[in-house]
């Protein structure tokens, strides 16, 4: 697609070499590295399923990234000054790898037809790749802000794998690029992309600058590996946390503070539903299972990491209210309300109930919420419009167990 991209005899053996190095890269991610680094010539984010050009023959990210793709969602994040319409074409009509591009806005920089913000994907594609053509001048700072929007979408996404095309043409001085990135800039923004945590690739793409390239690089991945260790030992912290929870039925007399403690911690229960928290554990205190009110609570060294209450429903033979699951945020996105739903829903079965419902509201807030219970198996059973509030209505979930 232009005319400084030539086939001479070595094009394609050097091409292929560059590519068995990132194929190399993702297949020690597949086996459970957590970073790889792919140090490659040609550069690759270029090249198309049917063009080629801008010093890339094959599209070597693209290629680790399809072949991660067999074990899990894929995300690209291209950080050349450059537009990735390599993998943006590649990948245009899938939902199982994003495809992100931080770039100088094609009006002033190659490749100038592609990497526009309206360039969205296509058919089961459409959302799932995003450009951010940036200006013509821009430092670090401006810079971090776009790449900000770009790790919010990848986390959105929750990719399994990340594949960084590393370019740093972005820097200072670049021939190619008209940025002012320095050392330091290249650290932060490694540093950035290393808080994801997630297993990454990173695929050398352009960068012409010969004085300062070498030491852009580093910075790039000192900033990488130390955030990317800080927070997987983050994540290990949590694992071992969640090892050492354990689960009560029986409340005791310090269960209505705490449970009045975690409930406002969550921040998502309004005054007068905290208060209906406590209350119902203090009645099951008070009158014991004649109550019908049934506890689950996971406790952390003494702390109240989340709990369950369920209980019959009053002249059904075997119908249940699932009536809170809420978990304290220490302990939150680590898989605990689904273990607390998992036990009531244990417990429920084996007093012999057989339905069990849940009724949520239907406000934006309650999202979440929707989405964790359509996971766990229940369906939407019926809509009370306007039910709480004028527009908020009541929306009622039902499981069926298994018998
Ligand atoms: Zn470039």
């Amino acid at each position: 697609m232009d005319t400084f991209t030539p086939l001479n005899k070595n094009a394609f053996l050097a091409a292929l070499g560059a590519l068995d190095c990132a194929l190399s890269g993702a297949q020690a991610l597949a086996e459970g590295r957590h970073l790889a680094y792919a140090l490659v010539r040609p550069p690759g984010h270029h090249a198309e399923r049917r063009l080629f050009g801008g010093f890339c023959y094959l599209n070597s990210a693209a290629a680790a990234a399809e072949y991660l793709s067999a074990f899990g969602r894929v995300a690209m994040l291209d950080i050349d000054y450059h537009h990735g319409n390599g993998q943006q074409d590649i990948f245009y009509r899938r939902s199982d790898v994003l495809t992100v591009s931080l770039h100088g806005h094609p009006r002033f920089a190659y490749p100038y037809f592609t990497g526009f913000d309206d360039e969205r994907g296509e058919g089961e594609g459409e959302g799932f790749n995003l450009n951010l053509p940036l200006p013509e001048s821009l430092d670090g700072r401006g810079y971090r802000q776009a790449l900000e929007r770009a790790l919010k979408r990848i986390e959105a996404f929750n990719p399994q794998f990340l594949v960084v095309a590393l370019g740093l043409d972005s820097a200072k001085g670049d021939p190619t690029g008209t940025w002012s990135l320095r050392a330091k800039d290249f650290e932060a923004n490694g540093q950035m992309i290393g808080m994801l945590g997630l297993p990454t690739l990173v695929v050398q793409e352009g960068g012409y600058r010969n004085r300062t390239l070498g030491l852009n690089a580093r910075s790039f991945l000192v900033g990488l590996a130390a955030a990317s260790t800080r927070r997987s030992d983050q994540r290990r912290e949590v694992r071992d946390r969640m090892r050492s929870v354990v689960f009560r039925r029986e409340p005791d007399p310090g269960d209505p503070e705490r449970i009045r403690r975690l409930v406002s911690q969550t921040g998502f229960f309004s005054p007068a539903e905290v208060d209906v928290a406590e209350e119902l554990v203090r009645e099951r205190l008070q009158r014991g299972e004649a109550s019908g009110y049934h506890f689950i609570l996971a406790e952390h060294f003494g702390q109240l990491a989340g709990y369950a209450c369920f209980g019959p429903i009053a002249c059904t033979t075997a119908s249940y209210d699932l009536f809170w699951i809420a978990v304290h945020p220490d302990f939150q996105g680590r898989g605990l309300g689904r273990r607390l739903l998992t036990q009531a829903e244990r417990l429920i079965r084996e007093s012999g109930g057989q339905r069990i419902y849940v009724e949520t509201s239907q406000r934006v807030q309650y999202d979440s919420t929707r989405a964790f219970y359509d996971a766990a198996g229940y369906r939407l059973e019926s809509v009370l419009p306007d039910f709480y509030a004028p527009g908020d209505g009541k929306a009622v979930y039902c499981k069926i167990l298994p018998r």
